[in-house]
């Protein structure tokens, strides 16, 4: 099994916390998409003969393609390396892109799944971080997209918002949940490097959420989610039964994956590798031939420490059994402080962080590694 991540850089405009690669250069998008296909001609055999079973396009801002574009990308997916085995085919959009003529081409297409940045449902919220779509565009996209025939809508939403208030994401989670959505993905707020955000919050012109709110937002999400028949399966992930994402998933798995495009990432098992995040860097690499692109060889100790970090995001926690006998008794001898006081817990061959302690999950994980 693998998966093919496709980084489409373009915005319309930028949100004011965004740390992302991505630009407002869209009248390069023709030559990109151009690019894109040439890399993955140059990189057919990255992942060796594995069924590719996702395909993910994200940003960045995919929905600023037009369907044509996104399309004559899937074909070259298609044509090099073969779609025979695709089961969930992903485009990330933004809810004012979102058109009955646009969403039934994605469905052409074979785009079973849409990931809209909603963020929250408050306008005013949205106008602070400079979103593009109001409350009533992100529900009307959502109702778009259902009455086009797709069945897997996921809508991502922030908390820890300056000036949220706890009322506040509670009216966000109850709109999601009468939305209907079939997965939700939530993020506390960060502080970018370099961000109009971290610059307002630097200059003492907003006042951050602070940590004990950002719990009690994070809990009430959980039980919220819960009570509304959502499975909390990775840290910031939240599905009905049977909607997890499939190519997220691969991730947290250590399945394959190849990144196409500007800034995208890729990994083969043995070695990660990235894509410059600079346009016209990664445009010229490909047309000439060479892209460029750095790579890290990963060590056993990279390798075993990535996979502790990346189980132990998710509800299902680490399988002790894919370790040796001596990283199992190893990783147990440092898990027993975090055994005794709860932060984990062994469930059969199985060690997972318990729900409310995922929020602060990061020094656990890091007291785990070799
Ligand atoms: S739409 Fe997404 S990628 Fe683009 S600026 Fe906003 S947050 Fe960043």
């Amino acid at each position: 099994m693998a998966g093919i991540y496709i980084h489409i850089p373009f915005c319309a405009k930028r949100c004011i916390y965004c740390g992302f690669f991505s630009t407002v250069r869209q009248d390069e998008a023709a030559r990109y998409v151009k690019a894109v296909c040439r890399e993955l001609e140059l990189r057919a055999l990255y992942l060796a003969d594995a069924p590719v079973t996702t395909v993910y396009f994200g940003g960045g801002t995919p929905s600023r393609l037009t369907p044509q574009q996104l399309g004559r990308i899937i074909s070259a997916i298609d044509s090099v390396i073969g779609l025979k085995s695709l089961q969930e085919l992903t485009v990330e959009c933004n809810p004012d892109d979102i058109t009955p003529q646009f969403v039934s081409s994605l469905c052409a297409l074979g785009v079973n799944r849409i990931s809209m940045g909603v963020q929250t449902f408050n306008d005013e919220m949205l106008r602070f971080l400079r979103r593009r779509h109001t409350a009533a565009q992100a529900l009307e996209a959502v109702h778009i997209c259902r009455e086009s025939g797709i069945d897997n809508i996921s809508i991502d939403l922030m908390y820890g918002l300056p000036g949220q208030t706890l009322e506040m994401f509670r009216a966000d989670l109850r709109t999601a949940l009468s939305a209907q959505v079939q997965h939700i993905s939530s993020y506390c707020l960060s502080y970018e490097e370099n961000t109009p955000l971290q610059a307002l919050r630097d200059q003492g012109k907003l006042t951050p959420a602070d940590d004990d709110l950002c719990f009690q937002m994070y809990t009430l999400m959980c039980d919220t989610l819960r009570e509304g028949g959502f499975e909390h399966y990775e840290i910031s992930n939240f599905c009905r039964p049977g909607y997890h994402s499939r190519h997220n998933s691969s991730y947290w798995d250590g399945t394959p994956y190849l990144g196409l495009g500007a800034g995208a990432h890729s990994y083969n098992g043995s070695s990660r590798q990235w894509n410059p995040s600079d346009l016209d860097l990664y445009m010229q690499g490909v047309e000439q031939g060479s892209p460029s692109f750095d790579v890290e060889h990963l060590s056993r100790a990279d390798l075993y420490n990535e996979k502790i970090m990346l189980s132990l995001r998710t509800s299902r926690g680490l399988d002790l059994s894919a370790l040796s006998d001596k990283e199992r008794s190893n990783l147990l001898e440092s898990a027993r402080k975090f055994l005794s006081d709860g932060s984990l817990l062994l469930d059969g061959n199985r060690l997972r962080i318990p729900e409310p302690g995922m929020f602060i999950s990061d020094l656990v994980i890091s007291s785990l590694f070799c």
